[in-house]
């Protein structure tokens, strides 16, 4: 421990201590009087810049430093599940509870983890079983939806389980004891902890080729992200970034939800953690938080909580993939989570890069993304887990040549472009169907197949070319008017419209169209596609005018089918042959 390290210098969240000569990169660190939470971010000859996790009003030169001597950690084990938590790990129930008042007070310690409740322990290895680390030696019924594995953690290599304990256990009593090839013994409790800047390890990655299932038709027909992809969201304020990010969390088929709220609005927060834990999840019936962890960082927290969230929300999300899990982690707004880089860099005076931002911006992003992924789990048998990471992003006044956005394009690899301009139509999600791209469509492309139609691909291309189409369609009715377009030209504009204002518009706040199964999105974009092609064809045998095309009951009823029900296959089959019919030659004559 430090003994005579004392504050030099304070600025805002930096605080600068000298004396702190036994110092590593990243311990934290007590400050002032009031023991205020802070990690060391830079050294350099027995200086150490700080930065402080809470309000440093009032905190002055002279006042002592403490070293904890340990890396900025997780606390890892049964009870994560259903927490809330500041970006820094501290429950925000405790929090208040501690404050006494509606503020966060100061140098409030509080257990990331609950010490003392009980949970009962299955053991899954026997005494004498050989382990090594990243296998699972036994399990805890962390809530209804999710078991939690109990792992050897990754010092332990290899070596043998001398005693496993099954039955009632505190988090921090040892439930197992492993010794080692060179006879050390290792005690294992259900509580683990990890620092939150290491990414925890893996055999290795493989490129996921399943697509994270969202009802969202927009995005899973069109822009899919994989199991272990990632996504960014950038889009202007209120274009819908955090509405799609809680859709998702709500909805998406991830085992386990990070949702971390970095630097929103407070108001925007509360509603989140109002609504969440009353949420129950369509598929099981169960409360959804039961599968979540929430990290809440608003605006008015401190700044450096704010840039420590998104790691303390990763590094969790990490431990649930190295149970073999699909975890979806949800970072809404990683712009602010720059800003805050952006503002401790300053004050440490470090030279700035592109608009103020510090050079090591782009490194930092691409880091912090490169922790999703489909992992090859450490461990004698062969598992897997998947980290999905969905980024939103805020570029001032939607300009995506801003250092942030840039940075995030770099490295994610779907692309859910929001557009004020459809935003102010009030078309929603307002995800660009022109400039979105997914880089997983030809992976995930055999799922489809084989899970939902052998024709999925074609059929989303299809309907994709038919918005091209429209698009290009538009500038010349818009220069010469519609008269001068053809009768196929007038169904592609229409069909363009029933895929815009029926497919893609989709209301996340009405719970009939808020999720939308795959197999049915297949269905409508399938009965909407073959009614475009029938047409087509008749058009150009010369036995279907566009007059009595737009006449057609059929083409009216286009705009219904998402209200079939989702299971009723047939009743979209029987649409079909209705258009089919219709269409034929013999049934148009003109
Ligand atoms: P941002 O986070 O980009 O600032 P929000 O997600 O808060 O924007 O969205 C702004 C508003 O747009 C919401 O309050 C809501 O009224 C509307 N909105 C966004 N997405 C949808 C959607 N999918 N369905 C219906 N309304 C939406």
């Amino acid at each position: 421990m430090e003994q005579h390290a004392v504050i030099t210098r304070v600025s805002g969240p930096l605080v600068e201590a000298s004396g702190m000569e036994r110092a590593r990169m990243f311990d934290v660190v007590h400050v002032g009087k009031e023991r205020l939470l802070g990690e060391i971010i830079a050294l350099s000859s027995g200086t150490a810049s700080i930065q402080v996790y809470e309000d440093t009003t009032g905190i002055m030169p002279g006042e002592p430093v403490v070293n904890t001597g340990a890396p900025m950690s997780v606390e890892l084990g049964p009870g994560l599940l259903t927490s809330i938590y500041d970006g820094i790990q501290r429950p925000l129930a405790s929090i208040a509870e501690q404050s006494k008042s509606a503020f966060i007070g100061r140098g409030i310690a509080a257990d990331g983890i609950d010490k003392k409740k009980q949970w009962e322990f299955v053991a899954t290895k026997n005494k004498g079983d050989a382990v090594s680390a990243g296998d699972i030696i036994g399990t805890v019924q962390e809530t209804s939806l999710i078991e939690h594995r109990i792992l050897v953690p990754s010092h332990i290599i290899k070596g043998t389980i001398q005693t496993i304990h099954p039955g009632t256990h505190t988090v921090t009593e040892t439930i197992a004891t492993v010794q080692d090839a060179s006879g050390t013994v290792h005690n294992i409790a259900l509580l683990q902890t990890w620092p939150i800047r290491t990414p925890r390890p893996i055999k290795r990655k493989i490129f996921p080729s399943e697509p994270l299932i969202t009802g969202g038709r927009s995005i899973d027909t069109f822009f899919p992200v994989a199991k272990g992809g990632v996504a960014a969201i950038p889009g202007p304020f209120g274009s819908g970034k955090t509405v799609t990010q809680q859709s998702l969390a709500k909805y998406c088929d991830a085992q386990v939800i990070v949702y971390i709220g970095c630097g929103e609005r407070g108001n925007e927060m509360t509603e989140v953690l109002n609504e969440f834990p009353e949420l129950i999840d369509p598929n099981t019936n169960e409360p959804l938080i039961r599968r979540t962890i929430l990290i809440a960082n608003t605006s008015n927290m401190p700044v450096a909580a704010r840039e420590a969230s998104v790691y303390t929300g990763i590094t969790i999300a990490e431990y649930y993939r190295d149970m073999g899990y699909s975890v979806a982690l949800m970072a809404d707004s990683t712009s602010r989570w720059a800003e805050a880089m952006r503002e401790i860099s300053g004050r440490m005076e470090e030279m700035p890069g592109e608009e103020g931002y510090p050079a090591y911006l782009a490194s930092r992003t691409s880091e912090f993304y490169e922790r999703a992924g489909l992992a090859m789990l450490l461990g004698s048998t062969e598992r897997t887990g998947a980290l999905t990471v969905i980024g939103a992003v805020s570029p001032p006044g939607g300009d995506l040549s801003e250092p942030v956005s840039q940075a995030t394009l770099r490295v994610t690899k779907t692309f859910w472009g929001l557009d004020a301009g459809l935003a102010y139509k009030k078309h929603f999600p307002s995800i660009n169907w022109l400039t979105s791209y997914s880089l997983y469509v030809d992976n995930v492309k055999h799922y489809w197949a084989e899970h939902v139609a052998p024709d999925f691909a074609e059929v989303r291309q299809s309907a994709m070319s038919v918005l091209q189409e429209e698009s290009k369609l538009m500038e010349i009715v818009r220069l010469v008017g519609l008269e001068s377009v053809s009768d196929t030209e007038r169904v592609t504009l229409d069909i363009a419209q029933v895929l815009r204002e029926d497919f893609l518009f989709q209301n996340a706040f009405d719970p009939q169209d808020a999720y939308t199964p795959l197999a049915q999105q297949y269905q409508i974009l399938k009965s909407i596609t073959s009614t475009y092609e029938a047409a087509c064809s008749a058009i150009e045998a010369g036995t279907l005018s566009y007059q009595q095309f737009a006449a057609l009951p059929e083409v009216a009823e286009l705009s219904k089918l998402k209200e079939h029900k989702p299971e009723d296959v047939a009743s979209y089959e029987t649409f079909r042959e209705r258009v089919r019919t219709a269409l034929q030659p013999q049934n148009n004559s003109k």
